[in-house]
């Protein structure tokens, strides 16, 4: 199949007018004062979680590795402030998994490691060690290790990269500030990825309320001398959600659909997140590993919105602080957005990888429709990006009838809770679908 780059994005199913509320969309990134301490959880990454490679009392500095695990899906972890181990204790991490995690209390340096220094590639196996020593996850919040990502199984034909620029949920801003503050890094990471995956087509997609950003990749394009980005091109794509939801992502930019159950690969694409390819080509420019996040901090409990780069590992409660505090008592804390964030019962967390935001709403903003019996409107039908059957899933998974969550492609939800948004009576939809993939696991597992 010939590739050709379209001019229009391609018609998707489904979706949701969510208010945008980009209030930090033009504030430029502030760094965080280092903070006194991290805290750095062993799962930072979708896969079997890491192992401590340094013990208490150690002295490290930022860049160096002090944690790894030899599974294949998995990624290191980096010191991200200098300073001493003084623990290595069990947390409880917002998806409420007990976990260890390395404690750093910080010698106020900020002194980086000698052994940060810009990989030498001269081969895709290479190209990939580097992907996975520099411990880069999906930073969209899907949190897959990078180099698995990348590392195209030999059955599958991959001829597109997408990136995903289109950071669909309100608030949320910390893409759209990587996209104009870390332009070259980008290029950088997607050059090297077309090279050694040896791409002939990358496609930009990015939210048409972006202006700013669609503007600036454009020049960057127009103006480059080198050959092989005349196959990178700008796509602007509708403001809707779940625009930058993986699947719909794909079919947006190429117009073709990932078959149920199966990967972007299965469709012939790699999506990563502009932020992953930011870091990578600072990875690539620099040697220094993913030791650093921007997150947006919003939400109408937050006294001073703004964008945030902070070390990871960093408590959370320390950076709505240096946002100015609470302007009201958060009634629900969500790291991520509001439609797929995770919400967390304490702002004493800290960061890991794939955070992008906090966003802290009030007791008004917080207040959820009480629900009420389906009137069968077939608003979340009509929703579904997957073409799902949100209520008859919600139906039997309250049922507990497997069989049927199996036949209607369950697991095909991606929770991108549209379904939930558009239902006028308020039914938990999505939280009932959650369930029903756990009832659907669990019995995988028997
Ligand atoms: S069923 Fe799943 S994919 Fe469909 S709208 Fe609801 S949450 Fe999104
Ligand atoms: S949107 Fe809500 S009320 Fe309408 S059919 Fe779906 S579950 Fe029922």
């Amino acid at each position: 199949m010939e590739l050709t780059f379209p001019t229009q994005p391609f018609k998707t199913h489904g979706g949701a007018a969510v208010p945008h509320r980009k209030n930090t969309a033009q504030m430029e990134s502030v760094m965080l004062p280092p903070p006194g301490q991290v805290v750095l959880p062993m799962q930072q990454h979708v896969g079997p979680p890491c192992a401590p490679t340094v013990k208490v009392g150690d002295t490290v500095l930022i860049g160096q590795k002090i944690a790894d695990s030899t599974a294949f899906v998995s990624a290191p972890i980096h010191a991200t402030i200098s300073g001493t181990v003084s623990a290595i204790k069990k947390v409880t991490l917002s998806g409420g998994q007990f976990m260890d995690a390395v404690v750093i209390d910080s010698d106020g340096k900020m002194e980086v490691s000698p052994d940060v220094k810009p990989p030498v590639i001269n081969s895709l196996p290479e190209f990939l060690d580097a992907v996975h020593a520099c411990g880069l996850v999906g930073l969209g919040g899907a949190g897959f290790p990078a180099h698995v990502k990348l590392k195209v199984p030999d059955d599958k034909n991959v001829d597109t990269l997408i990136v995903n620029v289109a950071e669909c949920e309100p608030y949320i801003t910390s893409d759209n500030r990587c996209a104009i503050e870390d332009t070259d890094d980008i290029f950088t990471g997607v050059r090297a990825v077309k090279h050694w995956l040896g791409l002939h087509r990358v496609i930009l997609g990015v939210e048409g309320n972006k202006p700013d950003v669609i503007a600036k990749f454009n020049k960057v394009l127009s103006e480059s001398k080198e050959e092989s980005d005349k196959e990178i091109k700008v796509l602007e794509l509708r403001s809707s959600y779940p625009q930058g939801a993986e699947k719909v992502l794909i079919q947006s930019c190429t117009g073709r659909r990932v078959p149920v159950g199966k990967l972007p690969a299965d469709a012939g694409c790699i999506v990563m997140n502009v932020t992953s390819c930011a870091h990578l080509g600072k990875f690539l420019r620099t040697g220094m590993p993913l030791v650093e996040k921007r997150l947006t901090i919003d939400g109408s409990a937050i006294k001073e919105p703004k964008n945030v780069i902070v070390p990871i590992g960093t408590n959370i409660r320390t950076i709505v602080d240096f946002c100015g505090g609470y302007k009201a008592t958060p009634k629900k804390i969500l790291m991520g957005g509001p439609m797929m964030g995770v919400s967390i019962a304490s702002d004493n967390l800290p960061v890991i990888k794939q955070n992008n935001a906090i966003i802290c709403l009030d007791e008004k903003e917080a207040h959820k429709l009480e629900p009420s019996a389906c009137i069968r409107c077939g608003r979340c039908v009509t929703g579904c990006p997957m073409n799902l059957m949100p209520t008859l899933l919600e139906k039997n998974t309250v049922a507990k009838r497997v069989e049927e969550l199996n036949s209607l492609d369950i697991m095909d939800c991606m929770e991108c809770g549209t379904c939930s948004f558009n239902c006028p009576a308020g039914r938990p939809l999505v939280q009932a679908i959650r369930l029903g993939k756990a009832l659907v696991r669990a019995e995988g597992k028997k």
